[in-house]
């Protein structure tokens, strides 16, 4: 009954190679994806990926603002 977690522990570990880099298989398709940037995208699919790894979240800009 376990499946479901361990397969979206291993989606989001495949997701976080792609962005990386560490893969080039999309997601949806298979097929190669390409970097542009800090976007991954899919030719025959059309997926996207923002690769934001670094500093995700706003919570850090409502901090900045704090001060003033
Ligand atoms: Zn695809």
């Amino acid at each position: 009954m376990s499946g479901l977690t361990s397969l979206h522990r291993t989606l989001e570990q495949e997701l976080l190679a792609v962005l990386r880099g560490a893969s080039l298989e999309c997601l949806v398709c298979g097929e190669f994806v390409l970097h542009e940037g800090a976007l991954v995208r899919c030719p025959e699919c059309g997926m996207q990926l923002h690769g934001r790894l670094a500093g995700a979240g706003s919570a850090t800009d409502a901090a900045g603002q704090q001060a003033g």
